[in-house]
């Protein structure tokens, strides 16, 4: 028998933060759309640049590209990503889920430089199990929602939130990037960082953050030293291994 999550917090014990990639097939979907075109015209222009992190700590990627483990999957810095938020089945104590949903994408965005842009709410559900199909011209935004273990399976035991993202092949058999993703948190682990740490907001931003981080195609490391860690001991923030994955994943191609 697992502790309930609360005594699991007092005990000093962790909060499993949990990676799960969305079914992606993977298949050919060339560059699409206006941004294409206006590339073919004017060239590549990426939307912002990486920060400046000092060197060191350790990450790990979720994909790589065919033949180098060291050339990372990752979404289009010319491209903006767009995402949506659903707030239901956010906390209580969270005043504005959107607000806080958006500060934490913001932290990711200034270490990547990718862009996101935030396209509103929303009344649609997470579907992990989903297989996603690219088609040309269509775009899904990333979804950030809420759920509990009961809607989302893979929000079992004690995980507090998933995140994953969806690749694509631009050629047949060549280089892949996301396209869409998602990141899901757990009702009721959010309802129970209530007043346990007192500081309900700082915890609750770490999980968001780490899900971000899976979104932009970090995968866990066995250090705790970073938020990537598969289990939150209490950090709060991206430890220096997460900001070096962070911009390495700034630094895809644009197609
Ligand atoms: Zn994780």
């Amino acid at each position: 028998m697992s502790q309930p999550l609360s005594e699991r917090w007092r005990s000093g014990a962790a909060l499993l933060i949990s990676v799960v990639a969305l079914v992606g097939i993977i298949l050919w979907a060339p560059a699409e759309g206006p941004a294409g075109i206006r590339r073919l015209i004017f060239g590549e222009d990426r939307l912002r640049d990486p920060a400046d992190v000092p060197a060191g700590g350790t990450h790990a990627f979720i994909d790589n590209q065919p033949g180098d483990p060291d050339d990372p999957v990752a979404w289009d810095p010319c491209d903006a990503i767009h995402y949506e938020i659903n707030p239901d089945g956010a906390p209580d104590w969270m005043d504005d889920p959107a607000d806080f949903v958006e500060e934490a994408v913001e932290i990711v965005e200034h270490y990547t430089g990718l862009e996101f842009e935030y396209d509103g709410t929303t009344d649609r559900r997470p579907e992990w199990d989903r297989v996603f199909v690219p088609s040309l011209g269509r775009r899904e935004p990333v979804l950030i929602s809420w759920a509990t273990e009961d809607e989302v399976r893979q929000l079992e035991e004690d995980v507090a939130g998933i995140g994953g993202s969806v690749a694509v092949e631009v050629t047949p058999g060549g280089r892949k990037r996301y396209v869409t993703g998602g990141v899901t948190l757990d009702s009721d682990s959010f309802d129970q960082l209530d007043g346990v740490f007192g500081a309900d907001d700082e915890e609750g931003r770490a999980i968001v953050l780490h899900e971000l981080g899976h979104l932009v195609g970090l995968d866990h490391v066995d250090s705790s030293e970073e938020l990537m860690f598969s289990e939150n001991l209490g950090r709060t923030d991206f430890g220096t291994g997460d900001l070096n994955g962070l911009v390495a994943l700034g630094q895809g191609d644009c197609f």
